[in-house]
């Protein structure tokens, strides 16, 4: 064993349902939980004589996703029929796209664990459509519901550039946070909006020997959970089967599995059989159009964390969490654009405000907070006003009462003192009841620091937590030299 050593190589491709209103080649609604076979018509159905007509938005917002990837975008696309015979597809063809992509050669950044990035280069964006889904709920029998029939999916491949769990795991994660950004797709996993398909396999080297193990793809993962642990266990798989039959790949003996997220194990399984058959209109994508759809490009997650590190000195955990959603990000920035000092406001915003729309299962924005309320708020704390935790409890009393800051700060009796004259007539006092501490401060040395932190707490005590421990610490500092 200790002679042997392996690289992890895994490729990802992703389906990404998008948030168009109809499906991809006819006027159906999109739907979800409606009555089954309720959203469908002669197209989706695949009954003789119907004509599939492209959706134009489909088409956009998948070249904005090839451009945010970095992509080449192509003028000229087309489609191709996939097809195979299963109970899911009435058509007996799926539409998708092989040697023409939307998108190729393209790229994305991913924050690794130690706060660097990694470059991970984008095979191809193209656009395809889902098939129906078949329900095994009653009897010996499967019924088949055809509402996702025709469904957009934007399917991105990647280069197999990921090399551990958590790799795989962090782009999943940073395509979730883009496409939601250009406003494409919801990307909720629940709804199965994002579904992964992971190609794993390992590069060891034994003895001064290299050897591969066979790939495996992993099908229709539609969790970060499942698929991190997917990945781990094929890892562990594959190394165990190398050392006990040698296997290792051979031309075209890939293989396909499923995720049985109970056992949490990978199983062998059967695949579709499938052959081409193009015949489709082709997209023809002229210069003007491909710039309207450029026009909407938006700065992408990571490039606003980068600038939130650079800009505000913001900590890198601080800056992810408030670029985790772009409502997050675009109401922190109005905050900062209204005066208020962007630590402040990330401060509030992620130790209540989050926490408040987590609550309540909404986001942000729509907690009723006006960015401007929330910039006095920091400038309030800024002043020496109140103090950081009467501003956290201002900010939920807002969010509750709808009330202004300074309202709040007067009604709930959380100014503090910070007029120096009455609060030296309090230190004084503390220091006239407390003279065995103001002796140790005196005499210096280790007991000297805590003995400063007693006497702040006295005046604080006194004070009810009113006074400006700022203020305090300065007039103690007068008087004790
Ligand atoms: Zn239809």
């Amino acid at each position: 064993m200790s002679d042997l050593t392996y690289n992890v190589i895994v490729g990802l491709e992703i389906h990404v349902q998008l948030n168009t209103r109809t499906k991809m080649f006819c006027g159906c609604a999109l739907s979800f939980g409606e009555e089954a076979n309720s959203r469908v018509c002669p197209v989706c159905l695949g009954l003789p004589g119907a004509l599939p007509v492209m959706n134009r938005q489909a088409v956009e917002h998948a070249m904005l996703a090839a451009m945010a990837l970095n992509c080449r975008v192509a003028e000229f696309t087309k489609w191709d029929r996939k097809s195979y015979y299963y109970p899911d597809l009435p058509k007996n063809y799926q539409i998708s796209q092989y040697d023409l992509p939307l998108g190729s050669n393209g790229a994305i950044e991913i924050p690794l664990e130690d706060g660097k990035t990694k470059n991970i280069r984008i095979r191809r964006v193209h656009l395809e459509e889902d098939a129906g889904k078949n329900l095994h709920t009653a009897g010996s029998f499967s019924q088949v519901d055809l509402n996702r029939a025709g469904t957009p999916l934007m399917e991105i491949v990647t280069e197999p550039d990921l090399n551990s769990p958590e790799q795989v795991r962090a782009l999943a994660v940073e395509l979730q946070r883009i496409v939601r950004y250009l406003g494409i797709s919801e990307a909720d996993m629940q709804k199965g909006h994002m579904r992964f398909e992971p190609n794993v396999n390992l590069v060891i080297d034994k003895a001064g020997q290299q050897f591969k193990t066979p790939i495996a793809e992993v099908k229709n993962l539609n969790s970060f959970r499942a698929l991190e642990r997917s990945v781990a266990y094929e890892i562990r798989r594959q190394l165990d089967d190398f050392l006990e039959t040698g296997r290792t790949m051979q031309m075209g003996n890939k293989s396909t599995r499923g995720w049985n997220d109970v056992e949490e194990v990978t199983v062998l399984q059967r695949e579709k059989e499938e052959a081409h058959d193009p015949d489709l209109v082709p997209v023809v994508a002229t210069s003007q159009w491909l710039d309207k759809i450029r026009s909407r490009l938006c700065e992408l997650p990571v490039q606003r964390q980068v600038r939130y590190v650079q800009a505000y000195g913001l900590s890198d955990y601080d800056a992810g969490v408030l670029t985790t959603d772009r409502s997050t990000a675009d109401f922190f920035e109005q905050a900062v654009r209204a005066g208020g000092d962007p630590k402040r406001v990330c401060n509030l915003l992620t130790q209540v405000g989050l926490k408040l729309a987590n609550d309540r299962g909404r986001d942000l924005p729509s907690l009723g907070l006006e960015p401007n309320a929330v910039a006095i708020l920091a400038g309030m704390i800024d002043q020496g006003a109140i103090g950081a935790s009467a501003g956290n409890t201002i900010l939920q009393a807002m969010v509750e009462t709808g009330k202004t800051p300074d309202v709040l700060a007067q009604e709930r009796n959380l100014l503090q003192k910070s007029d120096a004259g009455e609060l030296e007539g309090i230190v004084d006092q503390v220091l006239a009841e407390n003279a065995a501490a103001v002796a140790d401060v005196t005499a210096g040395g280790k007991k000297s620091q805590k003995a400063r932190g007693f006497l702040l707490g006295q005046v604080m005590q006194k004070t009810k937590g009113q006074a400006n421990p700022k203020v305090v610490t300065e007039i103690l500092n007068r008087r004790l030299g």
